[in-house]
């Protein structure tokens, strides 16, 4: 939620904006358009990566003004788009078969798309997922703020119909929606959101004995998501010094993370191939034997760019596993 009491109208947001050339005379004009309810150019030029959250010095929240404002002026996607996503992923079926348990795994719609992933003794625990447990985090993409107000209810409610104390989000946007979105819409949620990182730390801690150290440099593709929980940049990192795992300094990554560029894409906004390129190269050039990834709509966006760089794309889940002797570290590259 934008907090306009905390905003000193110094313009950072916009001029350390990855996505916009903009001055800080001009920013701090456009800032105070938006701050007022109107409309700026800030809008349409942003691609909605959530970063400004993060770098804003005083944590007002800027990217949560422009989400409101990007639906109010419908600057991101038309009306019919999004009324036709809307249905695309509205359940209203009867959910059969919910497991009871104390402590289960939320796959969003990724449990089929990502099966390949939720193998193993690592993902030994009940999990909902599936049309029914969708989060509607996308929708932030989509300027469409109002699609997540009015399911996010629903998602939880379902979610605590499993009775569950812990949910663990396989999904960082579930976990999003479960420590943001819902406390900013005065939802309660009456279980405690595990992030998936906090998840793959807490299951290596616990089976620290059968850890090899993999003795890898990877880069690492920060989601998106992270801006809005940069506390867990800790647990991403400590996943790597448990599983031996050097994240390679770079300057697409911590503050300075790239998005990957797929709400560009969806906007229309013009090609992403340089964005992406330069990304990948960054990585490469960094000493990095691989690109460790979160998201999965990071991994299809920028798959076939690190394809033609020979860079593999390594899911950070599959890092624990393969330090845990799981499965092996592919020679191949993941596409
Ligand atoms: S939202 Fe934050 S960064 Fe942006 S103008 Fe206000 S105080 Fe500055
Ligand atoms: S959300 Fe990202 S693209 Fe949009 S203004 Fe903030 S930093 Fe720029």
């Amino acid at each position: 939620m934008f907090k306009p009491d905390l905003c000193t109208l110094c313009g950072n947001c916009l001029v350390k904006c990855q996505w916009m050339n903009v001055e800080r005379k001009q920013a701090i004009v456009w800032q105070k358009a938006m701050v007022a309810g109107e409309h700026s150019p800030a809008l349409d030029q942003c691609i909605t990566c959530y970063a400004c959250n993060e770098r804003c010095p005083k944590k007002a929240n800027p990217f949560d003004l422009h989400a409101e404002l990007q639906e109010k002026f419908r600057s991101k996607v038309s009306e019919d788009t999004v009324n036709a996503t809307e249905a695309k992923y509205y359940f209203t079926g009867e959910i059969k078969n919910i497991p009871h348990t104390k402590r289960i795994m939320a796959a969003c719609i990724y449990e089929k798309t990502e099966a390949n992933l939720l193998q193993g003794e690592l993902y030994n625990l009940l999990r909902v997922g599936g049309k029914p447990f969708f989060c509607w985090d996308f929708f932030w993409h989509m300027g469409a703020v109002s699609v997540l107000k009015r399911h996010t209810q629903t998602f939880v409610d379902r979610l605590a119909q499993t009775g569950a104390e812990e949910v663990v989000c396989f999904h960082v946007g579930c976990y999003m929606t479960l420590f943001k979105t819902a406390p900013d819409f005065n939802i309660k949620v009456p279980f405690r959101p595990i992030h998936f990182a906090e998840y793959l730390v807490e299951y290596l801690r616990t089976h620290r004995k059968k850890i090899k150290p993999l003795n890898l440099k990877i880069a690492y593709q920060r989601p998106c998501s992270s801006r809005l929980a940069p506390d867990k940049e800790e647990m991403i990192d400590e996943i790597f010094d448990l599983t031996g795992v050097k994240r390679v300094e770079r300057k697409y990554d911590r503050e300075g993370a790239l998005c990957c560029s797929s709400p560009k894409l969806m906007y229309n906004m013009g090609d992403t191939k340089k964005d992406r390129e330069k990304n990948i190269l960054d990585a490469k050039d960094s000493g990095a034997w691989a690109l460790v990834y979160l998201c999965y709509v990071c991994r299809n966006m920028l798959a076939e760019t690190a394809n033609e760089q020979s860079l593999p794309m390594i899911f950070l889940g599959d890092i624990v596993r393969m330090a845990l002797g799981e499965i092996d570290v592919p020679l191949k590259i993941d596409k």
